[in-house]
């Protein structure tokens, strides 16, 4: 797993690096590299495309269909063969929009299976009152570094769970957990999340939490 970073503050850095530290009990090891660095994406699955989308100015807008698509159509197995096996997941201080039920709207971040992930701190930034000078926020900076930790472990969640659903039909529309105790379940955006689940400083569910790592186990080198 590999963490690009952008221009994050080193407490939102520490709080990224806090949940891969503790995402599967610490045994998933991870590389960070700087979105300017030239060999940022090497072995990264989509890794051109999550480049693309971080080296980019101003507010990112994602389709999610399209987004982080394997490139040319590249099948997972080869790439992984390739040696282009890591999950990337991206850190932006832009804001970020995605569609959601057909109307686009602001979010923390966005994860799609087998692919990779985005995460936007300008949300949390605005709420908790980012200070540039400081590199901190002065509201509830620990709340603020929380949610910044569990929204990674979340879309990190969405790279690696398929789908909740029976059907099959739609994993972008089942993607979330049912247990209302899970940091899986669905939210209807920042706010909720922080409240509704940082706020009570919920995990994976055991559910979840075997599904991640079967997912994990199909990645490990032959
Ligand atoms: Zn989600
Ligand atoms: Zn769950």
């Amino acid at each position: 797993m590999i963490i690009f970073k952008p221009t994050l503050s080193p407490a939102e850095f520490d709080a990224t690096a806090r949940a891969l530290n503790r995402f599967m009990g610490g045994s998933v090891e991870y590389d960070v590299r700087h979105a300017s660095d030239p060999r940022a994406a090497e072995n990264v699955r989509m890794g051109g495309q999550l480049l693309r989308a971080l080296r980019s100015e101003g507010p990112l807008r994602i389709d999610t269909t399209g987004f982080l698509m394997p490139e040319l159509g590249t099948p997972l197995d080869q790439l992984r063969r390739e040696g282009r096996g890591a999950i990337g997941i991206g850190l932006t201080n832009e804001p970020l929009f995605a569609a959601r039920n057909g109307v686009e709207q602001e979010e923390l971040g966005v994860g799609l299976y087998r692919r990779g992930a985005i995460v936007s701190v300008a949300g949390l930034r605005r709420r908790f009152g980012f200070d540039r000078r400081t590199g901190r926020c002065e509201r509830d900076a620990d709340v603020a570094m929380r949610a910044l930790e569990l929204a990674v472990c979340h879309e990190l969640g969405h790279v690696l769970i398929e789908s909740y659903g029976r059907s099959g039909k739609n994993p972008v529309e089942e993607a979330h957990c049912p247990y209302s105790s899970c940091l899986m379940q669905e939210n209807s955006g920042l706010g909720d999340f922080v409240e509704r689940i940082v706020r009570r400083g919920f995990g994976f569910c055991r559910e979840c939490t075997q599904r991640i790592g079967m997912e994990l186990g199909l990645l490990r080198p032959a």
